[in-house]
């Protein structure tokens, strides 16, 4: 078992994903309402060697020599990933030893505004950022981010880096994506002022495509709602841009090459004797969370388990009603 690295785990965009998480749970520079991994313990602006460098490229020599390789290496996980200032040169290792492999980076785009960090990941071949806001009131609201972040500032850090993709892609013929994710929550960042903002910056970002997402596992926050099919169907239809597309369905496991049923099973089986939190089903069964949460999305859309709302987080347990059905 890695400290470090999870997976590999299926992924709708990126197919086989090697997880390497490069900040302990959970250091962020945001504190999103809508975050699976929890509420934010350190939020900071501040980049640091979180997750040592060394620690991580011995797993990945580990890695190398005893598994097949993934189709992606994704930095990703239980925080913010750029937060580490080693990011840069964990990527050059990776590309330096397994140049085939695609290289991802999920990151919420805050520290694009640094020169340093938008070099340090120019050559990862796809590149994430979320923008889930582009007013100031529903950056507050969704992101709750720290005063010392402005919104304009934030947004420009996208734009230049997606011009350094291109720049960079003009030099060398290497093809750098950026998918630009977007997080719709329903009385947050719907309404039609906010969409007409949102495909105003879009435009200016010049991202490969636009990914909509929504809730599909618990948040921080209780009693957020996730916007359904037809809701998200008619922004992609209101903006009119042709590289928009949904990305949140419910996950289904036959598509899923990586689903292992040893893993589903001893979740389930750790559900039905007492409901656990995502915490514990981690904790207990080794797993990192990402992973785990791949194998609740796809329990929960086939009605086997269901969540309740308790004092200490949310709780998992059997649907008996979604079982008998199955039987
Ligand atoms: S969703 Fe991402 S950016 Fe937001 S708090 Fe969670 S880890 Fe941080």
């Amino acid at each position: 078992m890695y400290k470090h690295l999870f997976g590999p785990v299926p992924s709708r965009r990126l197919g086989m994903s090697l997880g390497i998480d490069l900040v302990p749970k959970k250091v962020c520079s945001l504190n999103c309402v809508y975050c699976e991994v929890g509420k934010t313990t350190k939020m900071t602006l501040q980049q640091d060697e979180y997750v040592s460098e060394k620690e991580i490229k011995e797993e990945l020599f580990d890695y190398f020599e005893k598994n097949p390789d993934p189709d992606t290496f994704t930095f990703s996980g239980s925080g913010e990933p750029t937060l580490n200032n080693k990011i840069g040169s964990i990527l050059a290792f990776l590309k330096e030893h397994k140049p085939q492999i695609n290289v991802a980076v999920l990151t919420n785009g805050t520290l694009l505004s640094l020169p340093t960090l938008r070099e340090a990941i120019v050559d990862a071949d796809i590149v994430l950022p979320s923008l889930d806001a582009v007013s100031k009131l529903a950056f507050k609201k969704i992101n709750r981010p720290p005063r010392a972040i402005d919104l304009d500032v934030y947004i420009n850090g996208i734009i230049d880096f997606r011009k350094l993709q291109l720049e960079r892609e003009l030099l060398d013929g290497r093809k750098r994506i950026m998918d630009l994710e977007i997080f719709i929550l329903p009385g947050y960042n719907d309404s039609k002022e906010e969409l007409d903002l949102f495909k105003e910056v879009i435009l200016k970002i010049n991202p490969t495509t636009v990914q909509l997402n929504t809730l599909d596992r618990p948040g921080a926050v209780k009693h957020l709602i996730s916007a359904s099919r037809s809701k998200l169907e008619g922004i992609v239809k209101y903006w009119g841009l042709k590289y928009v597309s949904i990305i949140s369905a419910a996950p289904n496991r036959k598509k899923i090459q990586s689903y292992r049923g040893d893993i589903e099973s001893a979740i389930v089986e750790m559900i039905s004797r007492r409901p656990c939190t995502l915490e514990d089903l981690s904790a207990s069964l080794g797993h990192h969370i990402s992973e785990i949460n791949k194998y609740l999305d796809v329990l929960e859309s086939e009605l086997l388990i269901t969540r309740i709302e308790e004092d200490r987080g949310t709780f998992y347990q059997l649907n008996n009603k979604g079982i008998d059905e199955k039987a």
